[in-house]
């Protein structure tokens, strides 16, 4: 799933090509992926597009003409631009933009479900839009300080799903959650009210740390058109079984359903390797 990162590079590389260029024809291919009846998506028909915003893990597509088109991939979506129109046996198109250039930028979603949405609002509307006013603030570039931060995770959840939860911070999801928690040295396990300052502030440091490192990294490895699945630098999720890149610890993990929470036992909880499938269950 797209996190703070991945949005954030798309929307820089994309929102870059797409700035100036002009609508042609709007279409949704995959029925369910528009939410929009007022304006309708044809209202975009001639505008001109000036780039793409992110927060969170949703896109904001700005066109010239006051209207802007709020875009979540949810867990399977990709937004992309490609120099030629998706054929129309592509299954995987929920949005197509197509500009006069020939060009088209395109939301695409892979697998079974349908949850990708998109959203056309006037500019106006878009901070009361109800997903994106539920957002908590943005965990990237500057989170909020430790005072407030150590406020907003002052709760009885475990910090693995707290800073998961868009509404307590927003941008963070399964993959940067375990590299943020693996830099701080802190226990995904650890309930959001049990930190102390300090721990709250080597927290955020880890949370800007890694996230900006991802995002340079993209900066510097990805390029137009980019590819379905972004490789993302990723050191402790889905590095269960491989040695920890600090201490050489073999990494531990806790499976869920369909996905998996990784961690260095050593670095993070004492020692204690916790797998149990009931704390599975915990932390959903
Ligand atoms: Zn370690």
């Amino acid at each position: 799933m797209p996190e703070l990162p991945e949005v954030e590079i798309t929307a820089r590389l994309i929102g870059a090509a797409v700035a100036g260029t002009v609508v042609e024809s709007t279409s949704a291919p995959g029925l369910n992926a528009l939410r929009t009846f007022d304006p309708p998506i044809h209202a975009l028909d001639g505008a001109t597009l000036t780039g793409i915003r992110r927060r969170g893990k949703l896109f904001l597509i700005d066109a010239s003409t006051d209207l802007t088109l709020v875009v979540h991939l949810m867990s399977a979506g990709r937004l992309q631009f490609y120099d030629k129109r998706a054929s129309l046996k592509d299954r995987t198109s929920r949005l197509l933009l197509r500009l006069t250039d020939g060009r088209e930028l395109r939301l695409r979603e892979f697998g079974t479900q349908q949850r990708a949405w998109g959203k056309l609002l006037r500019r106006a509307d878009v901070e009361g839009e109800e997903t994106l006013a539920a957002l908590g603030p943005e965990a990237w570039p500057d989170p909020p300080p430790v005072g407030e931060l150590r406020a907003a995770l002052a709760q009885s959840r475990p910090l693995y799903t707290l800073l998961r939860d868009q509404h307590v911070i927003a941008g963070i999801g399964r993959s940067w959650v375990d590299e943020i928690l693996h830099e701080a040295r802190i226990s995904p396990f650890k309930r959001g009210l049990d930190l102390d300052d300090d721990e709250t502030a080597v927290l955020r440091g880890a949370i800007i740390d890694r996230l900006s490192a991802a995002i340079d990294h993209y900066e510097q490895t990805l390029t137009l058109p980019l590819p379905d699945k972004l490789p993302l630098p990723l050191r402790v999720h889905r590095h269960n079984g491989e040695p920890c890149p600090r201490c050489a610890t073999k990494l531990e993990a806790v499976f869920f359903e369909d996905y998996v929470m990784c961690y260095c036992p050593v670095c993070q909880t004492d020692g204690k390797v916790l797998k149990d499938r009931r704390l599975s269950r915990l932390l959903k």
